[in-house]
């Protein structure tokens, strides 16, 4: 399988890139910065030339359409992991501008980056859109406030998700959201629960089961409906 990934140079995208890799597959990863990303780069070597890393800037249309332009042939898979979290997220101590770029790179650059892609997506049979959203995502299960941007932004990612699984149902196109867990990262903390392996082990797992009419949906890393 031929796979897009996006934020892959640490997290969940590094762990993601290196499971798709053991698993046979094509990666196209995305990365702001390769030459800082040496991790990811470090994987170049024992892919077999599967693994091509790219530039990526998911706010930038410049670097959107420069990273489009690179891949070749239908890519069976995107997955719209880049994320950003900052502090100062709540209702006393919030900065606006954090939350617009919040925005910025969950919402608007899952978009820009999906529509860049989608000439080759509409070159696959039954091509998958995973977006990385969050419970804190859910208007349902918003139970306890706070983190206004980033919960906006998950938010903004799902409705985009959905009206994607509407425009490209008619073309066997699958868009879902999925929810990673609290994951042992750099923006989940130590604290986490859920060790990275785990949550990419269930991510894939999620998204290997996907059919049209999952499409649509918000899914947790176990497979589990998440409310909207
Ligand atoms: P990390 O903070 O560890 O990694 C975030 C990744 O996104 C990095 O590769 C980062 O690149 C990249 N990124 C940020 N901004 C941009 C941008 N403008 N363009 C391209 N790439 C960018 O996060 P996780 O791995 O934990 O999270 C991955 C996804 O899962 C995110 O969408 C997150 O919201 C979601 N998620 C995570 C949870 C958790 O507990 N960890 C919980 C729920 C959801 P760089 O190194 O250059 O900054």
């Amino acid at each position: 399988m031929n796979l897009v990934i996006t934020g892959a140079n640490r997290g969940i995208g590094l762990e993601l890139t290196r499971q798709s890799l053991a698993q046979g597959d094509t990666v196209h990863a995305g990365t702001r910065d390769p030459a800082q990303a040496q991790e990811l780069t470090a994987l170049v070597g024992d892919s077999g030339g599967r693994l091509h890393v790219h530039a990526l800037d998911v706010t930038s249309d410049e670097s959107v359409r420069a990273f489009a332009a690179a891949l070749t042939g239908p890519v069976e898979l995107l997955i719209n992991n880049a994320g950003l979290r900052t502090r100062r997220d709540d209702l006393e101590d919030l900065s606006l501008e954090d939350a617009l770029q919040m925005l910025q790179v969950n919402a608007l650059g899952t978009l820009r980056v999906t529509r860049a892609v989608l000439p080759r997506l509409r070159e696959a049979r039954g091509a998958k859109i995973a977006s990385l959203s969050s419970g804190l995502g859910s208007i349902a299960d918003n139970t306890s406030g706070g983190g206004y941007g980033y919960r906006m932004s998950k938010a903004a990612l799902n409705m985009a998700t959905r009206s994607l699984a509407q425009d490209l149902r008619g073309e066997g196109i699958i868009s879902v959201a999925i929810s990673p867990g609290w994951v042992q990262t750099d923006m989940g903390g130590a604290s986490a629960p859920t060790p990275v392996s785990e949550s990419a082990v269930g991510l894939l797992a999620v998204i290997g089961r996907l059919s049209l009419q999952d499409s649509g949906s918000y899914f947790d890393f176990r497979g589990e409906r998440i409310a909207w």
